[in-house]
């Protein structure tokens, strides 16, 4: 066949995809996926969809007939099990499909429980891809007792969504707070407090000991000796890169395939994008788990295998929806040693230095803050922290060079 392969369809597969079409590539392009749906978007599985505010369809990124006119061949529910980088060729149900150059794009994989731990139990959920919710979906009823693993972004998430739906949630964090990776204290106590304000009981500091059942999991004993009585448990302890695929073709890994500013991996006419991959930033590696990072990088990287050769630049930008609470964050907070807090009236933004250089900025119900601080950083200026601290001051002044 040739043409250009691109191993998962998911979000970045499908920006890349489009990206080729967009840049008039007018070669094959197969976009192969192992889930059994077309392309779909991930952020509202532990946010509306599980919530049941919106519709199945609407997680679609595009409608499957768009694939098909822009002569996209879409393979789905087909897992490509190897790759051959000198034979130009990948294995799909045990037939050889040829490229001629191939995108690497498959995403993440998320970490589960040991079995030892009662990580196979019935009842145990990962919170990752559509049939994951589909399959913990009816267990979401008034009164059942859920555990939630992690207090990351997915298992607060999750929690939030439990607890609206008036089930009685458990979270337990085995550090010492939640969102210890990836946010400040600051931004951990506007979350913990809406939380705890909607019933839900969080431990931070217990981790969990081990799950208990016969087959189905019925109980949970806590790091500190308490014991649960739990109708079903979700698992939110961390993604891992999807590499496995890359390191049996000899490609070089370090915190996800390793792709150079172009996005092209250690093997010739092999490229990468997405969660899957780490790429150089700031004279280290970065890794990032984003929708943000998933379709510009996918996009930059499309343009490259066409032979643009313009270094991808990550301008990142997060969001996470908690009941009534809007978090929207820009930029990497990475070696913050300060944070400024700005308080509005309706909301709280928070803002991380790193020697006074302003870094990133969580805004909670603060959309203009996020705004501002997100413009500041796309356009290299600085954020003084007295003016962002004196709650009258005009954010938008910082935007004047
Ligand atoms: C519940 C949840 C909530 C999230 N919320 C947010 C949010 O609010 N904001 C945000 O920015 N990000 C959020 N994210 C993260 C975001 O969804 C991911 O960063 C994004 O999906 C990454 O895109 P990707 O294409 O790299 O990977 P994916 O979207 O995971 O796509 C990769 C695809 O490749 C497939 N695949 C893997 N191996 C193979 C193979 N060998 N053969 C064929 N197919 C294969 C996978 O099954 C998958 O379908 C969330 C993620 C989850 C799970």
């Amino acid at each position: 066949m040739g043409g250009i392969v691109i191993v998962g369809a998911g979000q970045a597969g499908a920006s890349l995809a489009q990206k080729l079409r967009a840049e008039g590539y007018d070669g094959t392009v197969t976009l192969i996926g192992d889930e059994p749906v077309p392309p779909y978007e991930r952020p509202p599985l532990s946010k509306a969809y599980l919530l049941g505010e919106q519709a199945r369809e609407r997680l679609f990124l595009r409608p499957e007939a768009i694939y098909a006119e822009k002569d996209i061949t879409l393979k789905l529910g087909a897992a490509v099990e190897q790759i051959d980088v000198d034979a130009q060729t990948v294995t799909v149900g045990g037939e050889a499909v040829v490229y001629d150059k191939l995108a690497l794009v498959t995403g993440s994989v998320p970490i589960r429980l040991p079995a030892a731990i009662g990580g196979d139990l019935d009842g145990v959920f990962t919170v990752r891809t559509l049939a994951d919710i589909d399959a913990m979906r009816d267990r979401f009823v008034e009164g059942a007792r859920v555990l939630v693993v992690g207090g990351g972004y997915i298992g607060l998430e999750a929690a939030a969504v439990a607890s609206k739906l008036g089930l009685k949630v458990t979270l337990v964090e085995m550090a010492e707070r939640i969102l210890g990776r990836v946010a400040s204290v600051e931004t951990a106590d506007v979350i913990r407090a809406a939380h705890t304000r909607h019933g839900v009981d969080l431990r931070e500091g217990v981790g969990l000991e081990r799950l208990t059942g016969e087959g189905a999991v019925t109980g949970a004993v806590l790091t500190d000796g308490t014991e649960l009585t739990v109708d079903f448990v979700l698992v939110g302890i961390g993604i891992r890169p999807a590499t496995d695929l890359a390191e049996t073709a000899g490609l070089v890994c370090d915190n996800g395939i390793a792709v150079d500013e172009l996005g092209q991996t250690s093997a010739p006419g092999v490229w990468a994008a997405g969660d899957c991959t780490s790429f150089p930033y700031q004279g280290g590696r970065l890794r990032l788990e984003s929708v943000q990072n998933a379709i510009d990088q996918a996009e930059a990287v499309a343009a490259n295998m066409l032979g643009a050769g313009e270094p991808y630049v990550p301008y990142p930008w997060f969001w996470s929806d908690q009941y009534d609470l809007k978090l929207q964050i820009a930029g990497l907070n990475t070696g913050y040693d300060r944070v400024v807090v700005r308080q509005g009236d309706a909301g709280v933004s928070h803002w991380y230095y790193k020697k006074d250089r302003f870094l990133a900025v969580d805004a909670i119900n603060a959309p203009r803050d996020y705004m501002v601080g997100k413009r500041v950083l796309e356009m290299g200026l600085d954020a003084p922290a007295d003016t962002v601290a004196d709650p009258t001051s005009d954010l938008k002044t910082l935007l004047r060079k």
